[in-house]
């Protein structure tokens, strides 16, 4: 399998991104590998690419490594992270296929393998996992171990999900021994949450529907709603997970309104339903117990498309 060095040693210009409205994962693999190829390459051009960072991962974005803007196309190689098509690239996807060469590093079971080398692990808690093996310990240093430790922690769920493992536990541990603050990140990526977050939390679970007898919660984020209490798109980050942990409930699902009759849908299941297939089916991805679509339509009628898809899978 390719490591990161062998990938970059022949590159002069490197560009890494990772997809539209990037998590921890995506934060934390494209800071990481920046920062690593760096350490090894500390003459060549490298540039991270990001679209807006969410505040509670900001501390990670270093200024002169990462920008929200693309400089230009003429990279000769573009690495990009978590994201399982180029149709999440965003501004990134015109580099990337200039690229002179690509290798995509991903986790996402439904990941179209679209470099021109691929490494997905589908059974990997995370990128940041994947990117691990893919370096060489001794450039990885606290601030390389501490970007790669969010993405692991913020992508299994703080070791809770299903798709942690022995290794996933592991790598933590190594990183751990590089001296990063792992008690604040935990704080900073599952605890902390600001008075706009409570209340959009507050608000949403108040307003929820369960339907399927309790096995199924839909919760909608309106544009009103994140108006009215003046919240960002990131402040709805765990708020799916507040709905999933809800005794008796299988999938929980968060649909946030992006545009007249268009919702960003969030699916979570703790058990039995495979909601990647519920969400490719209505064009979207993602992994067996969390992903997400994009769907048209009033509530009523995209919460009677989802349900009707998750129960065939309950029966
Ligand atoms: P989210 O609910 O946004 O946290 O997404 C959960 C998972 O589903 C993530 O791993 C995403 O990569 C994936 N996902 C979400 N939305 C989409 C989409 N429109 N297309 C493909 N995958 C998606
Ligand atoms: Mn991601
Ligand atoms: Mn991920």
């Amino acid at each position: 399998m390719i490591d990161l060095k062998s990938a970059a040693s022949g590159a002069e210009r490197i560009l890494i991104a990772g997809h539209v409205r990037p998590d921890g994962d995506c934060v934390g693999g494209c800071v990481a590998t920046g920062r690593y190829l760096k350490n090894i390459f500390p003459d060549k051009c490298i540039h991270v690419y990001l679209e807006t960072v969410p505040e509670r991962f900001s501390f990670l974005a270093e200024e002169e490594l990462v920008s929200n803007q693309v400089a230009d196309s003429s990279y000769d190689l573009c690495i990009v992270v978590d994201s399982s098509d180029s149709d999440r690239l965003g501004d990134a996807r015109e580099a990337f296929e200039k690229a002179g060469s690509t290798l995509v590093v991903d986790h996402h079971v439904s990941n179209q393998q679209y470099g021109k080398e691929n490494v997905v692990v589908a059974d990997a808690s995370s990128t940041c996992e994947v990117l691990y093996g893919l370096m060489d310990p001794e450039y990885v240093d606290e601030r390389v171990a501490e970007s790669l430790y969010i993405g692991i922690v913020t992508d299994s769920g703080g070791f809770r999900y299903p798709n942690t493992s022995r290794k996933t536990m592991e790598i933590a541990g190594r990183l751990m021994e590089k001296g990063i603050p792992f008690h604040e990140d935990m704080d900073r990526c599952f605890y902390e949450r600001t008075y706009t977050q409570t209340q959009l939390l507050g608000r949403t679970l108040l307003a929820s529907m369960r339907v399927m007898e309790g096995q199924c919660i839909v919760a909608a984020i309106t544009r009103r709603m994140m108006e009215f209490y003046g919240a960002k798109t990131e402040d709805i980050d765990g708020i799916i997970d507040q709905l999933r942990i809800i005794k008796g409930v299988e999938v929980a699902i968060l649909l946030h309104e992006t545009g007249h009759q268009e919702y960003k849908v969030s699916m979570r299941s703790n058990k039995v339903v495979d909601v990647s297939k519920v969400a490719a089916y209505f064009g979207g991805g993602g992994h067996v117990r969390a992903a997400g679509c994009t769907m048209r339509g009033s509530i009523h009628d995209v919460c009677n498309n989802l349900t009707e898809h998750i129960e065939m899978q309950m029966m």
